[in-house]
């Protein structure tokens, strides 16, 4: 079997910072198998052993996955020196086992974002093999018409050479404003270039006011979420991901 320490697996689970949790072991409210705890060192059987605080058990997890509706103005990374990163938005107890973005949206780019420590399923989504579906709902100054869908639907050509693969765009609506007309539109793609979904409607002579991710493969993002909050994956959800 596997073991591990005792403190590590509380601290893992959310039960508090090392020195909060020596105290609980001290102060016997941590059991193991129905006896209290003496040493916070002791190895014990994160699969085998029951572990409980104050008579709760503690329920450890390996991996955790968060379904995030990323605002804008924060960045897809874990760590920065200067600027909001999307780990900022997680409670202390959620960033212990270190999760990470599954790819990235842009600063300035809203929606789902998954947050996971299990790299093996960040592989899987994230391999352009694997041709993963991600869903995007747009505005885009311009009329986005007829001949944007059909090139979407070929493939363009961006900035930098490369010419992307077959997309879905669909026009939900165009109305005008003071500065034109303003479309909105979803937008499907199955790659992840950078800046992919504002290269590609720059290359038909548009610009993306807005956007926002609200699909990626099996997982929707849930429209109860406001932009900045996260819960864990549904049971579904991680089935549908399996
Ligand atoms: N495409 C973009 O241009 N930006 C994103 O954040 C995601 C897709």
């Amino acid at each position: 079997a596997r073991g591990m320490r005792l403190d590590k697996l509380l601290a893992h689970a959310g039960c508090g910072t090392r020195s909060e949790i020596k105290r609980a072991v001290r102060l016997g409210r941590v059991e193991v198998n129905g006896a209290p705890a003496r040493d916070p060192g002791m190895t014990v059987d994160p699969e085998g052993d029951a572990v409980s605080l104050d008579g709760k058990p503690v329920r450890y997890r390996e991996y955790v996955y968060f379904m995030l509706n990323k605002p804008p103005g924060v960045i897809s990374a874990t760590e920065d020196a200067r600027e909001k990163t999307v780990i900022d938005l997680l409670q202390a107890e959620d960033r212990v086992r270190n999760p990470f973005p599954v790819g990235r949206l842009d600063k300035d780019t809203e929606g789902l974002l998954l947050l996971t420590n299990d790299g093996r399923l960040a592989h899987e989504l994230l391999s352009p093999r694997k041709h993963v579906d991600k869903v995007y709902e747009a505005v885009v100054a311009g009329a986005v018409g007829e001949a944007d869908v059909r090139a979407f639907e070929a493939g363009v050509t961006l900035d930098d050479g490369y010419r992307t693969m077959p997309a879905l765009l669909a026009v939900t609506e165009v109305r005008e404003s003071e500065d034109g007309p303003l479309s909105q539109v979803s937008v499907t793609i199955r790659e992840g270039k950078f800046h992919q979904v504002k290269r590609m409607f720059e290359a038909v002579g548009k610009r993306v006011v807005r956007l926002r991710r609200i699909a990626m493969g099996p997982l929707r993002l849930d429209p109860s979420l406001p932009p900045g909050m996260y819960r864990e994956l549904t049971e579904e959800e991680m089935e549908a991901l399996a």
